[in-house]
């Protein structure tokens, strides 16, 4: 099989890596397909493809969007869709241009317990400004000693009900189906088992993503157990979706899956990369 992997981040959105150091660091690990898929935002896939192209690894253009459903935070990926696309690129737009004000509640947050300077921290470490993000604020808290690991940071801050979360605004489920699918995309769910659903509540939000023309869910995941594995591959039968396979890589001594370092998807599902 393949070794396909389609989830990953550079630093145009929260990962450590450039789009191009990115490419070379998958080729080097026998990727022989990779899509770029950056929060909200498309900048590297260029530089990242030029990469892929110059030595010869196949090249999906990917994007990784912000939604909100049911008041629960959710990523929808989008792949192979045309990167020019005006809707598309302005509703991208419309999510990193509320990240900054974001950003700045949530260092309030942080000031009311005690942690200062938490904008400015977390700017440091974000070579893309619009983009923000509270992995960018956990990358500061570990900095100055608050927390030993990004890990712990997610335990203890940014999440809610912890000091530093804010609630936020972000699209729904129908705007980045309309903008993937508008574009000529393919849409995804990011890592279906990291959310916080009941199992009922899972099959009707993935009922309503297929109703609006989502076609894929990742079943390989960097964020997955064994069990969410079986539990999503099952799934995908069920509900007729393309299987996608990512390692959600955001950086070296970051990350615990590296790309394309995965195992393979399951026997029996039919991978979302044969129809790219
Ligand atoms: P945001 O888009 O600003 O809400 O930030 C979400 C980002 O924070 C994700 O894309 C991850 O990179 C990071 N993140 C969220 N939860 C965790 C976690 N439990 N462990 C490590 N990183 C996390
Ligand atoms: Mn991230
Ligand atoms: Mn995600
Ligand atoms: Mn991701």
């Amino acid at each position: 099989m393949l070794n396909c992997d389609l989830h990953c981040h550079s630093i145009c959105s929260d990962g450590l890596l450039s789009a191009a150091e990115l490419a070379r660091r998958a080729v080097a690990n026998g990727v022989d397909m990779l899509a770029l898929t950056d929060h909200d935002d498309l900048a590297g896939l260029p530089a990242a493809r030029l990469v892929a192209d110059e030595l010869g690894m196949a090249f999906v253009d990917g994007v990784e969007i912000s939604i909100e459903w049911e008041s629960l935070q959710i990523h929808i990926l989008g792949y192979a869709f045309d990167r020019g696309d005006p809707a598309l690129n302005q509703g991208l737009q419309s999510i990193r241009s509320g990240r900054i004000e974001r950003a700045r509640r949530m260092s309030a947050e942080l000031e009311k317990v005690g942690i200062t300077g938490a904008f400015a921290g977390a700017m440091r470490h974000a070579a893309n400004p619009s983009l923000i993000s509270r992995a960018h604020f956990a990358r500061y808290l570990v900095e100055i000693a608050v927390c030993k690991d990004l890990r712990s940071v997610f335990e203890s801050y940014l999440v809610p009900g912890r000091p530093g979360y804010v609630a936020h605004r972000w699209p729904t489920l129908d705007d980045s189906l309309r903008w993937i699918v508008g574009a000529g995309g393919v849409a995804a769910v990011a890592h279906p088992g990291r959310y916080k659903l009941s199992r009922a509540d899972m099959r009707r939000f993935l009922g309503d993503f297929k109703d609006l023309g989502g076609q894929a869910i990742e079943v390989m995941s960097g964020s997955h157990t064994q069990e969410h594995v079986e539990t999503f591959g099952r799934l995908a039968g069920e509900f007729r979706f393309l299987a996608s396979r990512g390692s959600d890589f955001h950086g070296p001594g970051e990350s615990h899956v590296d790309l394309g370092r995965l195992p393979p998807l399951p026997e029996g599902l039919q991978p979302v990369w044969q129809v790219f």
